[in-house]
């Protein structure tokens, strides 16, 4: 019975987990929120990878890289393509909003129980004070990603500044790296029994009644995701990657049922590392650079989402909006999409700031509170699937993709 279940193809038990665990949350209602602690359990189980993995596979990665021009290189290519897709997202969430108006003909009256949030903006300066660690150790002990990545690539630096004298250092590395990935191959075991648990939660809570007035905003969040995921996404891999698109979400199919089941990049991270050096043959310094860097700045569906629904809070509230007003929401929803934490809600808290530059009434985010973990999860699966799809674009670009490796995902 155990063998029977290993011999099955890790996804694959995944996948029908995911399945189960919404038919399950829909015959038992509420009540599934009684095993919403496996899910827990599970996500606690990864989450505690996620400091030692960046760190050991990001020094160990940015050692790997050899020299710092390369470094630059890799680093450039992914920004550059994280800005880009950004734009393309928001602007995306924006035709969609224009020409679907989901707030329009709805009543302003907010949904019972509706909690006005306090905004909380992170200033742009904020930001930037908040990429620096001033104690490393804090940073790992809060598990601060950005400041974390910042130090875990300055020590990768100073090993390949120090050279020879450098390398015992570098090889501690190297080994923690191979054996967090290790460690990271057990806990994926728990999966399928984590996404089951979530997504019955999941479906049980989340009622019909809350969803249907609602229901023309999260059909535009899920089609928006659905576009960048397989239009954005796959001619990225086709064009630009050159190479193959189905072998790509094959190769990431696990992280993307755990980003959809969890609402967090970041807990996703140790399994879109995994799928992205195991399954899509990106080498393991352009993986861990960049799908560290991307699980907490490259959101696309985050920023989709938010210029989507910064026009359907002016639509609801009858604010006009002109063309300043658009492009000033398409420059804060990817500052936005960039400073969200890659934990669930996170986008959510981000529209103050987008509301507050184009005067949408706050009032908007406890419309859309209720069922915000619905549309999280589509845009976390977009989010995550962006940063697999930057890293094997930056890798191909680089000479750093073994192409073999993603072709033949097919036996995963
Ligand atoms: N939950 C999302 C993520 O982790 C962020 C968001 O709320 O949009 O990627």
């Amino acid at each position: 019975m155990l063998k029977k279940w290993f011999e099955i193809p890790l996804w694959q038990r995944v996948v029908g987990a995911l399945i189960l665990g919404i038919v399950t949350g829909l015959l038992w209602g509420p009540g599934a929120e009684s095993i919403k602690w496996i899910g827990d359990f599970f996500i606690a189980s990864i989450k505690m990878l996620v400091v030692p993995l960046i760190f050991f596979s990001l020094v160990s990665g940015v050692a790997a890289i050899g020299d710092l021009r390369k470094l630059g290189s890799v680093g450039g290519r992914a920004l550059l393509l994280f800005v880009v897709t950004g734009q393309i997202a928001v602007w995306l969430g924006l035709a969609m909003g224009t020409m679907f108006a989901p707030g329009s003909g709805l009543s302003v009256e907010l949904p019972e129980g509706a909690v006005i949030p306090e905004p909380n903006p992170v200033s742009p300066t904020e930001m930037i004070l908040s990429m620096v660690p001033e104690s490393p150790v804090q940073v790992m002990a809060d598990v601060q990603v950005l400041p974390l990545i910042v130090f875990a690539l300055l020590v990768g630096i100073g090993i390949l500044m120090a050279k020879e004298e450098g390398d015992p250092v570098a090889k501690i590395f190297d080994s923690g790296a191979i054996i967090m990935q290790k460690v990271t191959m057990v806990v994926m075991e728990l999966t399928p029994f984590g996404v089951f648990a979530l997504m019955a939660w999941v479906a049980g809570t989340f009622g019909w009644e809350a969803l249907l007035p609602l229901a023309k905003v999260v059909a535009l969040n899920y089609a928006g995701c659905l576009i960048i995921i397989f239009v954005m996404y796959s001619a990225m891999i086709k064009f630009l990657a050159k190479t193959s698109v189905r072998g790509f979400f094959r190769g990431i199919i696990d992280a993307m049922a755990v980003s959809y089941s969890t609402a967090s990049s970041n807990a996703t991270l140790p399994v879109t590392l995994r799928c992205a050096q195991r399954n899509l043959g990106v080498s393991p310094s352009v993986s861990s650079f960049v799908i560290s860097l991307g699980a907490t700045i490259n959101m696309n569906g985050t920023a989709m989402y938010l210029g989507l629904v910064t026009l359907f809070g002016a639509q609801i509230y009858g604010v006009e909006l002109g063309v300043a007003e658009y492009l000033l929401i398409s420059v804060l929803a990817t500052l936005g999409a960039i400073g969200a934490a890659g934990i669930p809600g996170a986008g959510l808290i981000m529209m103050s700031l987008v509301f507050t530059a184009v005067g949408v009434p706050l009032e908007t985010i406890a419309f859309v509170a209720g069922i915000d973990r619905i549309m999280d999860m589509m845009r976390t699966t977009t989010n995550v699937s962006g940063d697999a799809a930057v890293a094997t674009t930056v890798a191909s670009m680089t000479g750093e993709l073994d192409k073999a490796e993603l072709v033949s995902a097919d036996d995963i």
